[in-house]
C-alpha cells in the first residue's frame, strides 16, 4: 500500500492493469535492461526469458544460466510442453512452451520474437527432431 516510488502520475492503478499481472517474476543472469535482454543476446527482438526445468528460475538465455546457476541445465521434455516456461520481457506474459513454439510474436502484447531463437531452442526444450529448425 505504502509505496510512494510507484505512484503513477496518470492516476492509473497499476494493481488493476492485467498487463502487469506477472510483473513480480524474477529474471536472473546478466540482464542488461528490463525487457530481459542479456549480455549475450541483446538485439531488439531478444525479449524472452526461459524458465529452466532444473531450478525453476528464469534466465534470459542458456549462457546466462551456465554462468550464474552453477549446475548443468535440464531441458523440458516434450511431455511437459504445456508448462508456462517462457516469459515475454515486454509485458511479462508467461507462455507455455507449446505456445512459444507456435508463436512469432507475443500473443498478449504483440512484441515480435527473434526467429533465430528457434535454431537453438533445443538447448531449452527436448523438441522431437521432426520439428527442429534445420
Ligand atoms: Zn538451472
Ligand atoms: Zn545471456
Ligand atoms: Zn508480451
Amino acid at each position: 500500500m505504502n509505496r510512494p516510488d510507484e505512484t503513477d502520475p496518470t492516476g492509473h492503478d497499476p494493481q488493476s492493469d492485467p498487463a502487469r499481472a506477472g510483473s513480480d517474476v524474477v529474471v536472473r543472469g546478466a540482464t542488461v535492461d528490463d525487457q530481459t535482454r542479456c549480455a549475450h543476446y541483446a538485439s531488439p527482438l531478444d525479449v524472452v526469458a526461459i524458465r529452466f526445468r532444473c531450478c525453476g528460475e528464469y534466465y534470459p538465455c542458456h549462457l546466462c544460466h551456465e554462468e550464474a546457476a552453477g549446475h548443468p541445465a535440464e531441458r523440458w521434455p516434450a511431455s511437459e510442453f504445456d508448462a508456462r516456461a517462457v516469459l515475454c520481457g515486454v509485458c511479462r506474459h508467461e507462455l507455455t512452451i507449446a505456445e512459444y513454439q507456435a508463436a512469432t510474436a507475443c500473443p498478449h502484447c504483440g512484441a515480435r520474437f527473434n526467429p533465430r531463437c528457434a535454431s537453438h531452442s533445443h538447448l531449452y526444450f527436448d523438441i522431437p527432431a521432426l520439428f527442429r529448425a534445420k
